[in-house]
């Protein structure tokens, strides 16, 4: 193909490092326009230790963050149907997507901003029509509901499963459980020091998501480590798992009284699953988090759960633990920080569902130093000048 070869002496034209979300969606995307790729894990293909573990994630196009990541995820929509269809499996699931809060507060002015500057289908619910058709909420005074109808669940082990499935279908060398320890970018080339041998290729790409700092320092410095703690509720006496189901709950993200509660119906027979936003602190490391979690620290979502969805049983049956890598404006890092490097970093919680457009991002840049997308918000120099 044509962008093929960006050198012949090389052992790839380009090199992934980290092959999580980003890095498997970069390398799908890379190899699929001709690319020879190289890619490097330190796990397995879909672990369960970064950002990417714990069955579920909600894709919603009505956006609190706002407005203008409509068209990123409005393309990354696309490219989901694209990769659930070449691999066969079930990767977004369409349950829509019930935003519930205030009107007045920022997160619930930039849902209504998306839905109407961007002419999605959705309905406004008012409290008691809330109330009415999701009465598993419990209505609050003053709230809201915002049904985005393309709302939904996205799968994120089988989505980067297949997205490395897709890559090394097109060709893509990818080297599982294989750590990188050092990058060298320099004027001719970038190599690529591993513990099992140094590899070279013309560029490479950094998607090392949470562990980004302890290959880029200086980059690094601007990403705070957090661990998000997912939890798992059965159905309580009087409710079945059919009232979770998702044509009669939709996937949720509440903002309540400083409380920041998202949650996604029963996908596999049993569960609702829940996710505490914002509660649990900052990790010196993304090696250091634990997965045992006091039962203090588990308190407060049992509250938030019984206060908010009263017919589930309030104790988590399971709860797990993961990493992700925080910017102080909650922007991804996402560019060139060199000729011949890319890093895509510091998602903040919310970059599984833009995924796959972030991967053609980087391929984009990579092979052409530029994209159609606006990236100047999330420039990675954009915190140089900060103290
Ligand atoms: C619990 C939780 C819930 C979330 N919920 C949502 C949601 O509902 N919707 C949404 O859109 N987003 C959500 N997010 C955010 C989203 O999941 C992340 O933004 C996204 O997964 C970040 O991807 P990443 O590629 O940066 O990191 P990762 O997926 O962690 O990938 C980084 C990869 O790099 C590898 N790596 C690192 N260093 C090296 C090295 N030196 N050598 C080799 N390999 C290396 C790691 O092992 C890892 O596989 C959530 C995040 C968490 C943690």
């Amino acid at each position: 193909m044509a962008r093929k070869g960006v050198s012949s002496d090389m052992d790839a034209d380009v090199a992934v490092v980290g092959l999580g979300t980003m890095g498997a969606m970069a390398a799908w995307r890379l190899a699929r326009s001709g690319a020879d790729v190289i890619g490097f894990e330190q796990y397995g293909i879909a672990h369960d230790r970064g950002a990417a573990g714990g069955e579920s994630r909600l894709f919603r196009m009505a956006y609190h963050e706002g407005p203008q990541y409509v068209p990123l995820l409005r393309r990354a929509r696309t490219l989901w149907h694209e990769l659930a269809e070449l691999s066969g499996r079930p990767l977004l699931t369409t349950t829509g997507c019930l935003s519930i809060g205030p009107p007045a507060i920022a997160p619930m002015r930039n849902v209504l901003r998306s839905v109407r500057e961007h002419g999605l289908e959705h309905t406004v619910l008012d409290g008691a029509e809330l109330a009415e058709r999701y009465p598993q909420h419990a209505a609050r005074d003053g709230e809201i509901g915002v049904l985005d109808a393309q709302g939904g669940v996205l799968r994120p082990e089988l989505a980067v499963l297949s997205a490395a499935e897709q890559a090394r279908a097109h060709g893509a060398r990818l080297l599982d459980r294989t750590t990188v320890t050092e990058l060298l970018v320099e004027d001719g080339g970038v190599r690529v020091r591993t513990d099992s041998g140094e590899f070279t290729a013309g560029r490479v790409v950094v998607t090392a998501g949470p562990w980004t700092g302890q290959l880029l320092p200086e980059l690094g410095r601007r990403i705070t480590v957090r661990p998000i703690v997912l939890t798992w509720f059965a159905p309580g006496r009087g409710s079945t798992a059919a009232d979770y189901a998702p044509d009669r709950f939709p996937a949720f993200i509440r903002d309540t009284g400083g409380v920041h509660l998202f949650g996604i119906p029963v996908m596999d027979g049993t569960w609702v699953k829940t996710g505490f936003a914002d509660a649990w602190g900052d990790l010196p490391d993304p090696g250091s988090f634990t997965r045992d979690v006091d039962e203090d620290r588990l308190r407060p979502v049992a509250e938030a759960v019984a206060a908010l969805l009263p017919g589930l049983h309030p104790d988590p049956v399971r709860h797990s633990v993961y990493v992700e890598g925080y910017t102080r404006d909650r922007t991804a890092m996402v560019g060139r920080v060199h000729e011949r490097a890319v890093v895509l970093a510091g998602f903040s919680g919310h970059g599984f569902k833009m995924a796959p457009v972030f991967g053609q991002i980087a391929a984009d840049l990579a092979l052409d130093g530029g994209t159609g997308f606006d990236l100047a918000p999330m420039a990675p120099d954009r915190f140089a000048a900060a103290p």
